[in-house]
């Protein structure tokens, strides 16, 4: 199908991919830097990044390396057998937080989610026997599309076309403790948010609410979950997007940008929840195979460089700076600036979908999340001078 026109290749997509997506109408080429080129050569500005995924944008000289000399040496032999670049990513993200003491790795975001449900119903069988089973989350998350992952996601879309999905799940309100408290009980296993919400409109979450989210599971026996699969990994400025929270979770999830654009999830826990799992409690064929990690341990000691940090922090400040000016010159269309980092939510009235396709049509691409927050998740590689690229293309596409 080389050497096809774009609208060939779109209309075989439509032939042969499943529809479950509706994808912008161009065909992306390749990524060099901060920039995407279509099959016709048009360059883009990618304030998507894969959707998080790709933190070092593209080409990174490590990254390539890492996977050209790994995948040259072993790919994969499964986990009945001791190898070292899963190791050693494991010990450098357990070492990353008094929080953990072991990783489990898996191939996604959903995978480590429908871990952390079983780690924290098996943590609380050992503990306090059966029926202690119930997990709480929040209005706004989104935790992933399998049926345990679904079950805890708020939008009723994703879930009611499925039913019966996980039972055992009840819903809280996001940065609203009362109504936390309403649902807790000592049937409650764990607690599951995301520090900064992801595709349920950048919301993030206050400091206080958390502590006292912290308060609650400890009341309940509860554990505590962070999913971190979208703000973690520098994405707000810190590594872990908790660290700005003043709570350590009990487990905590992690994926998207972990091995820079190849498949991997992880699962990191404290030592009592590590104790509550025996051998054979869990398994998975290709989680921590040695490709996918060794790559994860060069992008996770390039994002934790305290170098690497501030640049995501300064360049982070010159963004907010930006959609500040941007919301006071259009306060009839910027209603509310959102999340936190590189990792930010404009609400606008009017459909973010429509800027969005605006946006591709002046070289930008950005993503939305719902029907009104336009979402920007570029590379934490960017430089002052993209954002200002970024905010002259979004103050173009907002009618
Ligand atoms: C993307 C995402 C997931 C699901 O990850 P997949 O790799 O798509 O399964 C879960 N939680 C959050 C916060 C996410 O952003």
């Amino acid at each position: 199908m080389t050497g096809e026109s774009a609208a060939d290749l779109i209309q075989a997509d439509h032939d042969y991919l499943l529809q479950s997506y509706i994808r912008a109408d161009f065909v992306i080429e390749r990524g060099e830097g901060v920039y995407l080129y279509d099959s016709e050569g048009r360059r883009y500005l990618d304030f998507v990044a894969g959707i998080a995924v790709n933190a070092l944008g593209y080409g990174d000289r490590d990254v390539l390396q890492a996977i050209n000399e790994q995948a040259a040496r072993l790919i994969h032999v499964s986990n009945l057998y001791h190898t070292r670049p899963a190791i050693e990513l494991a010990a450098l993200l357990v070492q990353s937080s008094p929080a953990f003491a072991k990783a489990f790795f898996c191939n996604s975001g959903a995978e480590a989610i429908e871990g952390a449900i079983k780690f924290a119903r098996r943590y609380a069988r050992a503990h306090f026997g059966e029926g202690k089973t119930t997990i709480v989350a929040f209005d706004g998350s989104f935790h992933g599309r399998t049926m345990g992952a679904v079950a805890i996601t708020a939008r009723e879309k994703y879930r009611e076309p499925f039913m019966p999905v996980m039972p055992g799940v009840r819903f809280a309100r996001y940065n609203d403790l009362a109504s936390l408290e309403a649902v807790m009980g000592d049937d409650v296993c764990a607690v599951v948010i995301e520090p900064v919400q992801g595709e349920g409109g950048l919301r993030a979450a206050e400091p206080a609410f958390v502590q006292g989210v912290r308060a609650l599971c400890q009341r309940h026996n509860a554990l505590l979950v962070f999913d971190e699969i979208q703000c973690g990994m520098g994405r707000t400025g810190t590594l872990w997007a908790h660290e700005q929270l003043g709570v350590q979770p009990d487990i905590m999830t992690i994926a998207k940008p972990l091995a820079g654009g190849l498949p991997i999830g992880a699962i990191l826990m404290s030592q009592p929840v590590a104790d509550a799992i025996q051998p054979g409690d869990h398994g998975t064929t290709f989680g921590g195979n040695p490709l996918a990690t060794a790559v994860g341990a060069v992008v996770f000691r390039k994002i934790s460089d305290p170098h690497f940090l501030s640049h995501v922090q300064q360049v982070s400040n010159y963004l907010d700076e930006a959609l500040h000016d941007l919301a006071a010159e259009r306060p009839d269309v910027v209603l509310e600036l959102r999340g936190r980092g590189l990792m930010r939510g404009i609400r606008i009235a009017g459909s973010a979908g429509a800027v969005r396709e605006t946006a591709h049509r002046h070289g930008l691409l950005v993503a939305t999340a719902g029907e009104d927050v336009i979402r920007l998740l570029p590379p934490l590689i960017i430089e002052p001078h993209h954002v200002d690229e970024a905010v002259a293309g979004l103050r173009a596409s907002l009618r």
